[in-house]
């Protein structure tokens, strides 16, 4: 599905899967002008569509677009453009509990612009592809590296929108980390080196009793949308949930930490390594985030009632 700017978004065409012409000289390729969502649509039971959340997404595209000097589709735009694209691949959605349909909103800069400055021209498109579940079989735990080399983001940067600029400094952090045997890196705060920030695509969290923190998005932490319905599930639970600045002290004692993300939904930590040491925590069954994993993929799948309001039903 692909917009132009030129039509203020309000075109919408679908092509199959390929490549796009793109201008040497246009700003995503040049100045990093661009913007993506992550989003899922998942099949039912009885074989309907559902999605999750996407006005948030379309929302928190809309801040990223103003941060950025872009324009941006409408929220009814996006989540038309969204669901025409489900609807045009609708074969390719995995059936009830084989994974889902992973989209990709991209909004990019494609007027050229050869001295530094916000592009004349934008596309919006979005592409999709199906996914299976994160974990074949349960949730299997993550170990995590904290990283006191690299930082993800800085006070004032772009931490708190999803650009594509954000991504790149995460690379050499997590290849180093993979290659060490670990599953991703955690990122610290760029100014005390002493906070928990996130890891390189989820938000993170640490269950203290009946204490659920997690770090709070001050610009440098992307507002995840799993992380905000995380909250609210682990209130409705009776959990008392913190949103605070986490130093990284706090990792000795805690009891479970886990990742939330569209693609792990929640992932407990199984190790966390800081300067060589290693802190081990809690997964598995009777697991704070194996309860919340169980309750948000079924409002997600539609398998019991959304009493949140959460899921938008595909026609
Ligand atoms: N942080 C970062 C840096 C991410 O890329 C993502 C994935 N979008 C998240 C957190 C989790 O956000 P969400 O729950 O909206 O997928």
């Amino acid at each position: 599905m692909k917009c132009s700017q030129d039509e203020k978004f309000s075109c919408g065409e679908l092509n199959r899967y390929g490549n796009i012409e793109l201008s040497p000289s246009s700003g995503v390729l040049n100045y990093g002008q661009g913007l993506f969502e992550g989003m899922k649509a998942y099949r039912k039971v009885d074989g309907g569509l559902l999605l999750f959340r996407p006005e948030e997404n379309a929302q928190r595209l809309k801040f990223g677009a103003e941060r950025m000097c872009m324009p941006s589709p409408s929220t009814e735009q996006f989540i038309n453009a969204v669901k025409q694209t489900v609807v045009a691949n609708k074969r390719w959605v995995p059936p009830p509990g084989k994974g889902s349909l992973y989209i990709r909103p991209l909004l990019i800069g494609t007027g050229a612009i050869l001295g530094l400055a916000p592009a004349p021209n934008y596309t919006f498109l979005i592409y999709a592809s199906p996914v299976g579940n994160y974990f074949k079989e349960g949730l299997a735990p993550l170990n995590l590296v904290i990283e006191d080399e690299f930082h993800r983001a800085i006070p004032g940067g772009t931490g708190g929108i999803k650009t594509i600029a954000n991504y790149a400094p995460v690379l050499k952090a997590q290849t180093r980390a993979k290659s060490n045997g670990f599953s991703d890196v955690l990122y610290l705060d760029s100014v005390k080196k002493k906070y928990l920030e996130e890891v390189s695509s989820c938000n993170v969290f640490v269950v203290k009793g009946n204490v659920i923190s997690t770090p709070s998005t001050e610009g440098t932490i992307l507002s995840g949308i799993t992380r905000k319905s995380i909250i609210d599930l682990a209130r409705n639970y009776g959990y008392q949930v913190e949103e605070r600045p986490i130093p990284v002290t706090e990792l000795t004692h805690a009891d479970e930490v886990f990742c939330t993300g569209t693609a792990v939904i929640v992932a407990p930590v199984g190790s966390i390594t800081y300067q060589g040491k290693r802190f081990e925590y809690k997964t598995g069954l009777g697991a704070v985030s194996q309860k919340l994993y169980s309750t948000l993929t079924a409002i997600q799948t539609g398998l019991i009632k959304d009493k949140m309001g959460w899921t938008v039903e595909i026609d």
